[in-house]
């Protein structure tokens, strides 16, 4: 989709729905934009530029509109993290522009991060880490005696009830502290558990020590690894303000 595109496709309208929850639309500073839920995904100005947005929303439904409304560029997820396809890692506001030599024309990406030196060294550095969460598996049980921002629950406000205390304040300082020292945190590995939907399953029982099933404990450790992996590195990658899952919405 282009801006030309989408004025034929408004006509005069003010705004058309194209899918489920999703609309064009004129936005108030004259450009163009596609919305999904409350979140304008891409933007177009009359002079070919398109900007593209997740508003923290990186779910299957969002790169699914995006993808198919983005001309040329495609943006994929890998470990909870969205790249485009050219490898480099997606932030809001990225934007596409406009070219044309003769008779050929495309797009170019324009994307504010690049995925430097300093990014795989601290990705190597949570692998690490999370490996070293797997390999003291089987935990003591998560207690008051673990880091407090993993630990503590909070009750309010009602919009992050249920999140531990590093997620409602977006501190991930306590994160990168404990990749530093090694400390291997229960709450941490808990919480991890339970947003990659392990929650009700056996294995945090296996994990933290209250069933023992020895032919399963390697089985146990991976889930850890793989859990702890993602759980952190979302949250570094955001400054302490993404989760692998929204606890609410839509996917
Ligand atoms: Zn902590």
């Amino acid at each position: 989709m282009d801006y030309t595109q989408l004025v034929e496709t408004l006509g005069k309208r003010p705004s058309k729905k194209l899918d489920n929850n999703t609309y064009a639309r004129r936005m108030d500073n004259g450009h163009l934009a596609i919305k999904l839920h409350d979140t304008d995904i891409l933007e177009f100005t009359p002079r070919g530029k398109i900007i593209a947005r997740m508003g923290g929303w990186n779910t299957l439904t969002t790169r699914d509109r995006l993808n198919s409304y983005l001309p040329d560029h495609r943006i994929y997820t890998k470990s909870s993290l969205p790249y485009w396809t050219t490898g480099v890692p997606f932030t809001d506001g990225d934007w596409l522009t406009w070219w044309r030599k003769g008779k050929e024309y495309g797009w170019n990406l324009h994307a504010q991060r690049k995925d430097n030196k300093k990014d795989v060294a601290l990705k190597k550095r949570i692998a690490a880490y999370a490996q070293k969460c797997a390999d003291a598996v089987p935990l003591a049980l998560p207690g008051p005696g673990d880091c407090f921002y993993c630990q503590m629950v909070v009750e309010s406000p009602e919009k992050d009830k249920g999140k531990p205390l590093g997620d409602a304040t977006h501190n991930c300082e306590h994160l990168l502290m404990h990749i530093e020292e090694g400390y291997v945190v229960p709450s941490l590995v808990a919480h991890a558990l339970k947003e990659h939907g392990y929650g009700r399953t056996i294995w945090p029982a296996i994990i933290f020590g209250q069933t023992e099933m020895p032919n399963m404990i390697k089985s146990a450790r991976r889930e850890v690894k793989k859990s702890v992996q993602r759980y952190v590195a979302i949250r570094i990658a955001t400054n302490g303000k993404g989760t692998a899952k929204p606890s609410t919405g839509y996917a």
